[in-house]
């Protein structure tokens, strides 16, 4: 069936999911380890790969092929390799495209895990790295070696959403003769597709926005072609780091919804990236959205959208970034993003505390920077929070009414209450 879908939102609601006996319209969770052959042929077929059908849950099972299939449509590749968790998939696209002697140039500010997992781990089995701003070219470009087997990017970036050039990049990759697998995370299948703009492999850490809902951890790749990901596939099922069916039955549910999620998050992001513009506490927003990013026009011509992220930095540095932190009412301090519901963090005081200052620096991590996942809620009462938690009690308390500010007419122009 998925084959005949083109349009994004029929795909997000119906590719993957095969008809069952029962009409069931929804995939069940087939919460089984294992499945029976009806004859030692039948057996002997499956593992020779000769005949399609499941074996044993660690190398695949109908509920998590249904999520699978689902993503690879949506990224258009050629399939899906669900994973227990986003650095799952980072850790098997490494592995998988990976050896000894080999170079990888990859995003500076890459998720740290998988810088960590790339510097202290790889690096025992012989891999080297370099890291690099990657929306420069020119630095991607100095960086490649003749053993250069991989590149390895992020965009958008976290948190200062820097976005690198897909196209660009994959020619300079593949004229070194070297991979260049993505980490979509920031950007979702809605807003992005590389291996359309030329990646190999696209991963995505689930628990973000594909799933959406903030009550799962998961991860997923995609490549480009049935080698790229029948490789990917074998070391992922040697890793043992599968996805479980109960995960996929959560995370293939969460994702129906991606596109109503983001084009509603995304309109709130908007309207609240320039609120905080016009704010006189607020020193910088960098919001994709706003024609003050530096790559807005790159953005537009490889992004349908620009998300829900916003990241800013408050005047009043630290003391102000955690004063935010303890006032705000509606927005959750939480690390994560990509939720239905509002996350508030402040990296100088929670996720990077234990950092030196310099070094917080030196990542980009200024002392006043707060990121904000925008979710789905109603944009009044998130600029409302905001504005309590800057004004103090000269601001607007959560539950009054918001006629006299929000008025229809003034929608488009918040900052008239502050
Ligand atoms: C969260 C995240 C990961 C890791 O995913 P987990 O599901 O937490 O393992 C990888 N990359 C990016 C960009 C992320 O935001």
């Amino acid at each position: 069936m998925s084959h005949a879908l083109s349009a994004f939102e029929s795909k997000l609601v119906h590719a993957g999911i095969a008809k069952d006996v029962h009409g069931s319209v929804v995939p069940p969770i087939y919460q089984t380890s294992t499945f029976a052959f009806e004859s030692a042929q039948q057996g002997a077929d499956r593992f020779a790969g000769k005949a399609d059908g499941f074996i044993y849950t660690r190398l695949g099972n109908p509920t998590i092929r249904a999520l699978e299939d689902c993503v690879a449509a949506l990224e258009q590749g050629a399939g899906g390799i669900a994973t227990a968790s986003g650095m799952g998939a980072v850790s098997t696209a490494y592995l998988a495209m990976l050896r000894s002697g080999d170079h990888v140039v990859s995003t500076a500010s890459v998720y740290g895990p998988s810088r960590t997992l790339m510097e202290r781990h790889l690096s025992r089995f012989g891999v080297a790295s370099t890291y690099v701003d990657t929306s420069d070219l020119d630095a991607v470009r100095g960086a490649m070696r003749a053993e250069t087997r991989m590149v390895y990017i992020e965009t958008p970036s976290n948190p200062m959403m820097q976005i690198t050039d897909i196209p660009a990049i994959a020619e300079l990759a593949h004229a070194r003769g070297a991979v260049l697998v993505v980490d979509s995370t920031f950007a979702s299948p809605y807003l992005q597709q590389p291996l359309l703009l030329g990646a190999d492999v696209v991963l995505h850490s689930v628990t973000k926005f594909i799933n959406g809902h903030a009550d799962i951890v998961g991860g997923i790749l995609v490549g480009r072609d049935q080698e790229t990901t029948a490789r990917l596939r074998q070391t992922m099922t040697l890793l043992g780091c599968n996805m479980d069916p109960h995960q996929a039955f959560m995370v293939h549910r969460g994702v129906k919804t991606l596109a109503l999620r983001i084009e509603r998050a995304q309109r709130n992001a908007v309207e609240i990236a320039r609120w905080l513009e016009a704010r006189p506490d607020i020193a910088w927003v960098r919001y994709i959205g706003l024609p003050s990013h530096p790559q807005y026009e790159l953005a537009k011509r490889q992004m349908r959208g620009p998300g829900s992220m916003i990241s800013f930095e408050m005047r009043g540095g630290f003391e102000a970034g955690k004063s935010l932190m303890n006032s705000v009412k509606l927005a959750a301090l939480a690390v994560s993003l990509g939720g239905v519901e509002t996350l508030i963090e402040h990296p100088a005081s929670m996720t990077h505390s234990g950092v030196p200052q310099a070094e917080r620096a030196e990542a980009g991590i200024s002392d006043g920077l707060v990121r904000y996942s925008v979710g789905i809620e109603d944009v009044r009462d998130l600029i409302a929070d905001l504005q309590q938690a800057f004004d103090g009690d000269r601001g607007h308390a959560l539950g009054t009414d918001f006629g006299a500010d929000f008025g229809s007419g003034n929608l488009a122009h918040p900052t008239v209450a502050t």
